[in-house]
């Protein structure tokens, strides 16, 4: 089998492997690339590769850096199968609308500003009638249902527990070898999640391994406990109430959203923080809620006691939190009465609503942004994590008076020691494994702790690296 390396390589964003056997042409993931604006957009417009000769995908999970050049993929002639989760085909349905209405509310605002400019138009990605023509070839396969995908390639799915419906895939890929047949696993965690956070259900082991491609987040870090994250949580929500300021959390509908919002109910209830406003700002947040009910085969057990109960407890909604839908109920939060709490996606700060509010507030040093995701080189999050005094939104530039917070333990995703864990415990050792989903400096951790764990053979793949295993 071949493997060629597209997206995710020496970098966190834009998901996408090509595999080929069996004479057929697979991918695993479609994303979409983040960071520096300019490298982004041309990474984004366009496939290295011939579309029409590709036979099938296999998604891992629905976030744009996984999912989000699907519509592309279709709208330049692709018209196989995309495998994944229901829970994750039900989460594209609105996420890639949600990219769709983004990328053409973007493109209107900066064609406003490239006329008075005399500076030429843009066009939107794809439009909502790609995201329709995409979500058409959808075919939806359940945790644990193995499925013959094309001929001789049997697919699995595992929960990994980095959001709702999120997978680990395994391939197993019977491959004539003159008169025998060679049946090779190529196992890919996908994003893999922490063990014990809310909501969604603990990573599930992978059953086999020959060649694996694991993501590398965090490698080389450790994350605090879940415990300390709700800690951290309490203490920057008190310093809001204490100054009477807004405190603007960035994150993605899908995610740590939940997390958060589950740990801000317990500690109002609880009384150890001073109740405020809660909005969850995002025209996703409703449709992704009701997306969550009707997935309870994702759910640990604590949440899934939260929605039996009787009378239908909701471990999404509590009496200060409201969800915006509408461009007008947004606009409104700009005048809202303060101590409040705003969250909002992109969760790196590239785009969506929390731009605006950043915009309006990130000059006030009555501010709080509170990141409680990775935030990837070049994205606006992570220049004003690392302390810019100035920030460009929209081509224009704002003063920094907002104080940075950062929480880690809500992270998505498994720390060093928990990918390390979750790979040891596969029961056979793995004969190559190649790292993607990093930075440099977490890929190479990752390859030093892989090496401690006594596999030898492992790559670091760059973009568009093709290798014969
Ligand atoms: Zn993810």
């Amino acid at each position: 089998m071949i493997l060629q390396f597209w997206g995710a390589a020496q970098t966190v964003t834009g998901s996408m492997h090509l595999v080929e056997a069996n004479g057929h042409r697979l991918l695993l993931d479609c994303g979409m690339a983040q960071g520096r604006r300019q490298e982004a957009n041309k990474l984004n417009s366009e496939f290295p590769f011939d579309v029409k000769g590709i036979d099938a995908v296999v998604l891992s999970h629905a976030h744009l850096d996984h999912s989000g050049k699907l519509p592309l993929l279709v709208k330049n002639g692709f018209s196989g199968s995309i495998f994944s989760t229901s829970a994750t085909r039900d989460l594209c349905s609105a996420m890639l609308a949600d990219s769709a209405s983004l990328q053409e509310m973007d493109a209107k605002y900066v064609n406003r500003q490239n006329e008075k400019q005399g500076l030429p138009f843009i066009k939107p990605l794809y439009t909502m009638h790609d995201v329709a023509n995409a979500m058409r070839l959808f075919q939806t396969v359940e945790f644990r249902r193995p499925l013959e995908i094309l001929p001789g390639i049997r697919m699995t799915f595992r929960n990994a527990g980095h959001i709702l419906g999120s997978a680990s895939v395994a391939l197993e890929i019977a491959e004539d070898r003159g008169s025998e047949k060679k049946v090779t696993t190529l196992a890919f965690t996908g994003d893999l999640g922490r063990k014990g956070a809310a909501v969604v259900r603990d990573p599930e082991t992978i059953e086999r391994a020959d060649v694996l491609i694991t993501e590398s987040t965090y490698g080389g870090r450790s994350h605090g406990p879940m415990n300390e994250a709700r800690k951290n949580l309490a203490r920057v929500v008190s310093q809001t109430a204490n100054n009477g300021g807004l405190l603007i959390i960035p994150a993605f509908a899908v995610g740590r959203t939940q997390d958060v919002v589950y740990h801000l109910h317990e500690l109002m209830e609880s009384k150890e923080i001073p109740s405020m406003p809660v909005y969850v700002d995002s025209p996703l947040a409703t449709n992704i809620t009701e997306i969550f009910r009707q997935h309870p085969e994702c759910f640990d057990e604590e949440t899934e006691q939260l929605l039996m109960q009787d009378g239908g407890g909701d471990p999404f909604g509590f009496y200060m939190l409201k969800y915006t839908h509408s461009t007008e109920e947004s606009k409104k939060l700009n005048d809202i009465r303060r101590p409040a709490i705003i969250i909002s996606a992109s969760g790196m700060c590239e785009g969506g609503r929390v731009l605006h509010h950043l915009r309006r507030n990130i000059g006030d040093p009555k501010t709080t942004v509170l990141f409680v995701g990775f935030q990837a080189e070049n994205t606006l999050g992570r220049k004003l994590l690392r302390g810019d005094k100035t920030a460009r939104i929209y081509g224009e530039e704002y003063q920094v008076r907002a104080r940075m917070e950062a929480i880690d333990g809500y992270s998505a995703h498994a720390d060093e020691e928990e990918l390390l864990d979750f790979i040891a415990a596969i029961p056979n050792k793995p004969q190559h494994v190649f790292v993607v989903h990093g930075e440099p400096d977490a890929t190479a951790a990752m390859a030093a702790g892989l090496a401690r764990l006594g596999i030898g053979n492992v790559t670091i793949p760059e973009r568009g690296e093709r290798f014969e295993v």
